[in-house]
């Protein structure tokens, strides 16, 4: 029977541009180009390789997100997953982890899966808390922040890497997984890949598709709420010390000013 592999990846704001928030003190999404999650590039790269080595599998790549959030999909699709679904609703605006885990619980379930691998953390929110919360929702075990992963047998096995000491777990599927950035570099998408994309199915669900009312969601049903943002200040000019002689004092003086020292 074939392994359905589903990878959640998360449309982010580019790091590199200016980021906002907008008047309701939710992250501005609309006047900054976006992409798909680097971090999640790992989750894809881990499907397509688990993929490669079972007899029969599927890779589904899952986004939650803005009409934008399809170039996540597509570029995951060049990679070379097999298809993809896009949950998008006006009623998602401001939805929370929690939230946002009850949504990708619900599409995952309608997917259908075997095993879910999702990213460490999102390059934007970072909390990394999505895979263990969809874990819960689901009722599977979650192994957490691999830097391995294989399946053989209906089992997921894995090396999670402490400052201490790595782990060796596992565990039968289903179950959720979640890799790291040591988990092998992700591919490039070719210009075949990038070609065939462009044919693979893309389904897009709404929250009535999954069951799921307006209120559970977005900003009402958030659990957390941002009360304050105040934009970084722009960046100052720096102290330049000039060395004649006093050079080492002087920077040292300044260091312990600063209480760095
Ligand atoms: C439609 C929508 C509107 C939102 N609006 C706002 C907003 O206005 N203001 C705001 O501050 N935040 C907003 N969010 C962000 C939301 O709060 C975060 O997605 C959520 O808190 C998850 O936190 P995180 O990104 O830190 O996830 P982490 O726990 O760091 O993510 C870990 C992993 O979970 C998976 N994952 C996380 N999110 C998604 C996703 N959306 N789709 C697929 N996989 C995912 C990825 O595999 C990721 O690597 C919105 C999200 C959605 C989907």
């Amino acid at each position: 029977m074939s392994l359905r592999i589903v990878v959640t990846v998360k449309y982010v704001p580019d790091a590199t541009g200016d980021r906002h928030f907008a008047d309701d003190l939710t992250v501005d999404r609309d006047d900054v180009d976006g992409l798909l999650s680097e971090l999640d590039e790992y989750a894809v790269e881990q499907a397509l390789q688990i993929s490669e080595n079972a007899d029969d599998a599927e890779v589904t790549v899952l986004t939650v997100g803005p009409e934008d959030a399809k170039d996540a999909l597509r570029k995951a699709l060049s990679m070379g997953a097999d298809k993809a679904i896009h949950v998008e609703d006006d009623d998602l605006h401001g939805t929370d982890a929690i939230g946002t885990s009850l949504v990708l619980a619900k599409a995952i379930e309608k997917a259908g899966y075997d095993l879910v691998i999702s990213g460490m953390a999102s390059t934007d929110g970072t909390m990394g808390v999505v895979p263990a919360l969809v874990a819960e929702r689901l009722g599977v075990p979650q192994v957490t922040l691999l830097s391995e992963v294989s399946v053989e047998g209906g089992v997921v096995k894995g090396r999670r890497d402490g400052d201490a000491a790595s782990e060796q777990l596992e565990a039968q599927l289903p179950a959720i997984v979640s890799v790291t950035d040591q988990s092998g570099e992700a591919r490039y998408p070719s210009f075949k890949g990038i070609m065939a994309a462009k044919k693979k199915p893309v389904e897009s669900w709404d929250l009535s598709d999954l069951d799921i009312e307006a209120e559970e969601v977005g900003l009402d049903g958030a659990f957390t709420k941002v009360e304050a943002a105040n934009e970084r200040p722009a960046r100052t000019a720096g102290t330049i010390v000039k060395d004649e002689g006093e050079g080492g004092k002087q920077l040292a003086e300044f260091l312990a000013g600063q209480k760095f020292i």
